[in-house]
């Protein structure tokens, strides 16, 4: 079967699906995109990524390329598709093609929507928790927006790419002041030896991630403590649990920091709790 791409208004072949060398998306990173996690053949959390998707276009001045409940039916068509049962659904959009310019085009450009599904095994990514990741910290390199959910993404290949050298899953990134800020690709977490969870307030350095508030969500269903604040690499290091949050990943428990073991180097209860009930907390939308 030949995977199927929706590229602004036809559902194409992955080598026909074509977006303009002028695309303000490939030339200038002018754009924004959203993944979303497909479980049984439903999607999760959908109204939260398209509630973020619409804020990300709005703080750049991208127009929106359809409605909320167009996009809902190209997705569903994407994923139908392509017959994807777990696995992820991708949303890019694009300011539109012009003339290579750093300005926005004087004229009103039609904004490039692409999106794609791809599967992907549930089990692999349930045996990669069940002993957890290891994690490198580097600088925070990015720019001061990192709140807008950009294409822009060369500093967190830059990382995930260094983490991977080291053996790492994943890259957590240090502000100025020794604090962690987030994934290269996901949200940081720690549970403190009296069982507080912390990840970091939502702030222009971090992105608002959906797992994140649904994370949350699930902690306050089972009256854990929570602090949202910063927390130093010392902190993590010194943490009873570690985890990332994201939706290719829901929950991931951490258990080595640059190479030193999180408490007792194995996935912790609550990162497991949260794991678990993650999916009865989310929204689980039905095509
Ligand atoms: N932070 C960054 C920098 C990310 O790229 C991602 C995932 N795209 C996240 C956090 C997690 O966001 P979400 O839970 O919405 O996938």
């Amino acid at each position: 079967m030949s995977r199927i791409i929706y590229v602004n208004g036809s559902y194409r072949p992955y080598a026909d699906a074509l977006v303009h060398a002028e695309d303000r998306g490939f030339q200038f990173a002018d754009s924004v995109y959203e993944v979303i996690e497909i479980l049984g053949g439903k999607l999760v959390d959908a109204t939260r990524h398209l509630v973020r998707l619409e804020r990300s276009l709005g703080e750049l001045g991208i127009r929106t390329p359809m409605g909320r409940a167009s996009l809902q039916l190209v997705i569903r068509e994407v994923i139908r598709r392509n017959r994807v049962r777990d696995g992820v659904v991708y949303l890019q959009v694009t300011r539109g093609e012009g003339p290579r310019d750093f300005a926005f085009p004087d004229d009103e450009v039609e904004p490039t929507l692409v999106v794609l599904a791809r599967s992907q095994q549930r089990e692999k990514n349930n045996a990669l928790a069940a002993v957890g990741i290891a994690v490198k910290t580097m600088p925070d390199r990015r720019w001061g927006r990192s709140d807008i959910k950009t294409v822009m993404l060369l500093p967190a290949c830059l990382a995930k790419d260094a983490a991977k050298q080291d053996g790492a899953r994943e890259a957590w990134f240090v502000d100025s002041e020794g604090y962690i800020t987030e994934g290269a690709s996901s949200n940081a977490w720690i549970v403190t030896r009296d069982r507080v969870l912390v990840t970091r307030q939502l702030d222009h350095r971090i992105l608002g991630g959906v797992t994140r508030a649904t994370a949350l969500d699930v902690a306050r269903e089972y009256q854990m403590k929570v602090e949202q604040r910063a927390f130093t690499r010392a902190e993590a290091l010194d943490a009873e649990e570690a985890f990332i949050t994201s939706a290719t990943n829901t929950v991931m428990p951490v258990v080595r920091i640059d190479g030193q073991p999180v408490g007792n180097g194995k996935p912790g209860i609550v990162s497991q709790r949260l794991r678990s009930q993650f999916h009865q907390c989310a929204e689980i939308s039905a095509l």
